[in-house]
């Protein structure tokens, strides 16, 4: 089973695909995590794409299409976090599946207003290792500074100041929303309301794919 989380940078892609993740064993490709374990690691990729994820831009399409193709296998049961994130990438994709014999089950849209995306990116808060989400005001890790799960340092993701996650924003509106249109008419598409709390969110999200494995 593939399935495709988009929203807005804030809507909870990460926090309901680490949830969903546990709960159906999908893997979770979340490309802004590989991207960021690469930069810290400064490995050739993240060298390449530092520049522009500090600066709230997408990093070019060819680096990133090379970079799910050379992980996602063939029957694979995968949760796509942060990728496709425009038209060319969606064709992409399409094709990659195709080249492997799947295609996506689900696309969920995370729709949140533009407010909130600013004012809950400025407080999200994250592992520097394990990639947890937290949140500076509703969810702080038990320890400050500390994460939960593996003990690594909580950080705020440079991207995540207000100047930067309001440029992320734009191009998320420019590019990633009309994604939204592309796989209304192309696949199998919900909208779940974002806004509601994470777990009136994730029971959403869990109707909808519970009915999808059940269809199918
Ligand atoms: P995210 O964690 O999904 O908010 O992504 C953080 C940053 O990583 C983005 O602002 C981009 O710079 C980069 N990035 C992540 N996914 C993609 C993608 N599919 N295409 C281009 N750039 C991406």
């Amino acid at each position: 089973m593939i399935v495709i989380l988009l929203g807005a940078p804030g809507s909870g892609k990460g926090t309901q695909s680490q949830r969903l993740a546990g709960k159906y064993g999908f893997q979770h490709l979340a490309t802004g995590d590989i991207f960021r374990a690469e930069i810290a690691q400064k490995t050739a990729l993240g060298v390449k794409a530092q520049d522009y994820v500090k600066a709230g831009k997408l990093v070019p399409d060819s680096i990133v299409t090379e970079m799910v193709a050379a992980r996602l296998e063939s029957g694979g049961k995968y949760l796509l976090d942060g990728f496709p994130r425009n038209l060319v990438q969606a064709q992409s994709l399409a094709e990659m599946l195709k080249g492997n014999g799947s295609s996506i089950d689900l696309v969920c849209f995370l729709s949140l207003a533009p407010a909130e995306a600013i004012r809950r990116m400025s407080s999200r808060r994250i592992c520097s290792q394990c990639a947890e989400v937290y949140n500076a005001l509703s969810r702080p890790p038990k320890k400050d500074g500390v994460c939960d799960k593996c003990g690594a340092g909580v950080i705020q993701r440079e991207d995540d100041t207000e100047a930067t996650a309001a440029k992320r924003l734009m191009v998320f509106n420019d590019l990633t929303e009309p994604l939204a249109a592309y796989y209304k008419a192309e696949h199998v598409f919900h909208e779940v309301d974002a806004g509601q709390s994470p777990p009136q969110v994730e029971a959403a999200l869990c109707a909808i794919i519970d009915s999808a494995r059940t269809a199918s």
